[in-house]
């Protein structure tokens, strides 16, 4: 918020606070302002979009964008109290973008045709993992600059970046677009939820306490700084919808199956889940977080994994845990409640194919990073997933067998 236009109703600690995480401790969940978020690094979400975006023939673009303006009218809403006043709402929805960890948006003259970010978490993203300078990368950004025009004043506006930091401007500037068709956000499908305990499911053991790595992970303060970015664990992080990913990998698998493309679409969706398992959690497993809070716990090399897989639970994942463990060779892991099974269901209904895209990357991920040798790159597809259940498709677990490819 600019200087230069103090608010009385307007307190940034007051306001970041009525965005403060809640914990569902048996479902692993993370909610923000209602809103299911789910933690990622710059890693995942940069090679999310860049697989999106990136396909001929589809406007991916759009896709992220709508997606991004859907997820966020409700969060920002979420975050209005009585009495604020337009100040305070403007407020209410750049402190929301900082505390998330996008970055640092100016929304502080929404009468001006332009809108800055001074800080980004795509532009942190592309910028560590992509060559290519040549579009401006923050589509979130857009899709969460005209979700809060609507959110504030009603208003449907068109938002386009036309200068990108990761292109090499001092700031990123988004130009807003009056007087265009009016939009109106689908009305957020019904919540479903599953098994939420391990009741029905066999576990494997280990030298690890699953309960004191998530309940350290879930103190953990993952919340934007001044700048609005979360650097943690060697990546920088961001808490985003489980909504905005679900639509985004919903749709891109409808568009490209209509040019006949849909395994090509699912494979690069696991694929980002299995580059995000090895960069972040290699990251992690650099960081001095990891080496007060789980090395001690470590005495083989199984115990890594499950380690990694307590984190991701406290990040909100979805609820999984190994059934069977052959190390270096095999792996079998069941999720109780994976957003992207549910987000299916309650969107499209039940599916007659598995529907974890980043799970099963994820899984496959962490096989290879644990187990694998060399680069990154020589270790990526070693092990291949197969997730033989799935809730979407009716059972009552997902569960997905890893082996060498
Ligand atoms: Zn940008
Ligand atoms: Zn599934």
């Amino acid at each position: 918020m600019s200087a230069a236009l103090p608010s009385p109703s307007f307190d940034r600690n007051e306001v970041r606070a009525r965005f403060a995480l809640d914990y569902v401790r048996d479902r692993h969940r993370r909610l923000i302002a209602g809103e299911e978020v789910i933690v990622h690094c710059h890693h995942y979400n940069s090679r999310i979009q860049r697989t999106v975006e990136g396909a001929a023939g589809i406007d991916g673009k759009a896709i992220f964008r709508t997606a991004a303006r859907t997820a966020f009218l409700r969060q920002i809403t979420a975050g209005f109290r009585d009495g604020d006043d337009e100040t305070a709402r403007w407020a209410v929805a750049e402190e929301l973008f900082a505390e998330l960890g996008y970055g640092s948006l100016d929304l502080a003259d929404p009468a001006s045709d332009t809108v800055h970010q001074s800080a980004g978490h795509f532009v942190e993203g592309w910028g560590v993992a992509f060559a290519d300078q040549s579009k401006p990368v923050c589509t979130l950004a857009e899709g969460f600059i005209e979700a809060a025009f609507m959110a504030v004043r009603g208003e449907s506006v068109e938002v386009r970046e036309t200068h990108c930091m990761h292109c090499g401007a001092s700031q990123c500037s988004f130009s807003i677009r009056r007087g265009v068709e009016a939009w109106t956000a689908p009305s957020r499908p019904a919540r479903r939820e599953s098994v939420s305990t391990s009741a029905d499911a066999e576990l494997a053991d280990s030298n690890i306490d699953d309960n004191a790595i998530i309940q350290a992970v879930v103190g953990l303060p993952i919340r934007g700084g001044d700048d609005g970015l979360i650097p943690a664990f060697g990546v920088y992080l961001a808490n985003t919808p489980a909504d905005f990913y679900n639509q985004v990998a919903i749709e891109f698998v409808e568009a490209m199956s209509e040019s006949g493309q849909r395994e090509t679409a699912c494979r690069l969706l696991s694929e980002a889940g299995e580059s995000c398992a090895m960069n972040t959690f290699r990251g992690i497993m650099d960081s001095a977080e990891w080496e007060a809070l789980v090395a001690p716990m470590l005495q083989e090399p199984a115990d890594t994994l499950f380690a990694l897989v307590a984190l991701s639970n406290a990040f909100g994942w979805g609820n999984w845990r190994i059934t069977e463990h052959e190390p270096g060779e095999t792996l079998e892991i069941v999720s109780f409640n994976g957003y992207e099974a549910l987000g299916f269901l309650e969107s499209r209904g039940q599916a007659t194919q598995a529907q974890c895209w980043m799970l099963q990357g994820v899984s496959a991920g962490m096989m290879a990073l644990v187990y694998g040798e060399g680069s990154f790159s020589e270790r990526f597809g070693t092990y291949l997933t197969e997730e033989h259940d799935c809730i979407a498709k009716g059972n009552t677990m997902c569960a997905f067998a890893v082996e060498e490819s």
